[in-house]
């Protein structure tokens, strides 16, 4: 690998099996097949509805923090995240930022920044009949979201990370947590450098399964490599992988 060393930090969003949705009492059914059933004013986003908190959801991010040996959080608190997009009906996700749930912890040696909890968004469907569907049923779905620290240095491991958090979803009753079915999410931060100093990471999306996961990190990383041996710089940006090509 010419002296390189790869970094890699994870994010993973994963949906929590609760009996209704984050905010409201819509049923929290993922194999719900007709589209806009389990929907209400809350999770369709209209204004002035209140959303009221689910405890099931918060018990379970409270599961795994005590199960990664994280720091339970005194105080926690909600924020908005803006953006205009057709499958975030009130112009913005509930989540948390300043103050997740769960701080720190480990989970298969590999240490965890934090775990905190939002709702997730509804679905798109492009180009049938040349239009764009969306469907809220996934709308406002109890999603968390953990970090982990930039440190992990190869696919495998990150594969290995990533399967161990599923084992640990299905073992707590928390989450189904299949990648194949959207219910878990990874994306992959990677950066490579021959320094001490990080270099330039990107961020690579679409990952819909554990094969991804490490064909994308490992293509990624090489292409860094050639990036960097050829003279040029690393662009910060996200990219997406591609099955059919096999490249990000
Ligand atoms: P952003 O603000 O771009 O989301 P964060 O600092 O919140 O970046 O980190 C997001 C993820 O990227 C974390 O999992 C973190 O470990 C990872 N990360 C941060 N810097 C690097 C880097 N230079 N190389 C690889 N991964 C990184
Ligand atoms: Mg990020
Ligand atoms: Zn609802």
């Amino acid at each position: 690998m010419k002296d390189y060393t790869a970094t890699i930090g994870l994010e993973i969003h994963a949906e929590l099996k609760t009996s209704s949705k984050m905010f409201c009492s819509c049923k929290n059914d993922p194999d719900e097949e007709k589209p806009n059933k389990n929907v209400c004013p809350v999770c369709m986003g209209h204004p002035g509805t209140l959303p009221v908190l689910n405890k099931e959801a918060i018990k379970h991010v409270l599961k795994i923090g005590y199960a990664i040996d994280g720091q339970i959080a005194d105080f926690t608190e909600w924020d908005r995240k803006n953006y205009f997009y057709p499958d975030i009906p009130k112009g913005y996700q509930i989540s948390q930022y300043k103050y997740p749930l769960i701080s720190g912890g480990k989970l298969a040696g590999i240490e965890l920044t934090r775990i905190h909890l939002e709702e997730d968004t509804a679905q798109s469907t492009h180009d049938i009949h040349e239009k764009s569907l969306v469907n809220f049923n996934r709308s406002s779905v109890p999603l968390m979201e953990l970090v982990t620290e930039p440190v992990i240095h190869d696919a495998e491991t990150a594969v290995r990370f990533a399967k161990e958090l599923q084992l640990l979803l299905r073992y707590l009753n928390v989450g189904e947590a299949n990648l194949e079915k959207g219910e878990m999410r990874v994306e992959a931060n990677i950066s490579v450098s021959k320094t001490k100093t990080f270099g330039t990471k990107t961020e690579v999306k679409n990952l819909n399964s554990f094969k991804a996961v490490e064909k994308a990190i490992a293509y990624e990383i090489e292409r860094q490599i050639d990036v960097l041996e050829s003279g040029e710089k690393v662009v910060q940006e996200t990219r997406g992988w591609d099955d059919s090509t096999q490249s990000t």
